[in-house]
């Protein structure tokens, strides 16, 4: 239990349901003691997102389509009239055509690749410069990320590649907002089963996979990813920024499977 969050207010997009990342740090963010608002893609998620929002006492629950803008620059509105200033940013967003989560990474079309690239990538740039801009020092944004950025995973394809250009943002983003004490970074999180991950093909493949052969022999859960972000959204890691942080069992450090014939 910890109050390392009191008095600090931040925004929460990405929360589909239950079952989100963004919803276990959301829980996690509560439990800590910050004030918080959502937004929700779609009255479909709406209906969803607006029952959890209330359970952790939040009264601010917006819509927003990253690739409306206009929808984006409504919500920082919304909360410049509703606080005045914001203290940190989760940024949970990722989308592709689903049927090019499959296959040759070579086969993906200019549209999806687009697509991918300005939900899932861009839009931290857009929403970043938003939330920068109501920031005092020591505001702090936080984005998803995965290891299909830097290696390559089967079937992750486009998404691998929005993925090492969203953490090249959170650098360069790092290196525009230092100078007024605001962090970027991002969590690298190991396989979780959500809306977003059975989009997929063969997630479950690779979801037992890393359990059988990461370090600590299981993968992670969205409560594991949500105690990590309190470090990362709060004054613990005022040090830090530009960093890709792995939630993800010690995978990321592994060269080579749990062998039978290895095994101690
Ligand atoms: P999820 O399906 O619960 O969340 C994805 C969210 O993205 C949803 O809330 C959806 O509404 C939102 N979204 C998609 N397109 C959007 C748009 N145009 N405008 C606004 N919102 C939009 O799945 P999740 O796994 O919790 O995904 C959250 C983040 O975590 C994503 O960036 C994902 O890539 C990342 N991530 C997931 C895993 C995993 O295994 N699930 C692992 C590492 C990183």
């Amino acid at each position: 239990k910890t109050d390392i969050m009191n008095g600090k207010r931040g925004l929460i997009m990405g929360v589909a349901n239950n079952h989100s990342i963004a919803w276990g740090i959301a829980k996690a963010l509560r439990a800590a003691g910050a004030e918080l608002a959502f937004t929700y893609q779609g009255d479909a998620f709406g209906k969803r997102v607006k029952p959890l929002a209330a359970e952790l006492g939040s009264d601010i629950l917006l819509p927003c389509d990253v690739e409306q803008i206009e929808t984006v620059d409504a919500v920082f509105d919304t909360l410049k009239e509703k606080w005045g200033t914001l203290d940190f940013v989760v940024h949970a967003i990722g989308f592709s055509d689903r049927n090019e989560l499959k296959g040759l990474y070579a086969d993906t079309t200019r549209d999806n690749f687009s697509r991918t690239m300005v939900i899932s990538c861009f839009s931290f740039t857009e929403v970043a410069k938003r939330a920068a801009a109501m920031m005092n020092e020591g505001g702090s944004l936080l984005t998803l990320t995965y290891a299909g950025s830097t290696r390559v995973m089967p079937n992750y394809n486009v998404m691998g590649v929005a993925k090492a250009a969203l953490e090249a943002s959170v650098r360069y983003l790092a290196a525009d907002y230092g100078p007024k004490q605001i962090r970027v970074n991002a969590i690298s999180a190991g396989p979780v089963r959500t809306l977003a991950g059975a989009g997929i093909a063969d997630a479950r493949v690779m979801f037992s996979y890393q359990a059988r052969n990461s370090p600590m022999r299981r993968t992670v859960t969205i409560d594991d990813v949500g105690s990590s972000s309190l470090y990362l959204l709060s004054d613990m890691s005022r040090g830090v920024t530009g960093e890709v942080h792995f939630v993800d069992s010690g995978y990321h450090i592994t060269s080579m499977p749990v062998l039978d014939e290895l095994k101690r």
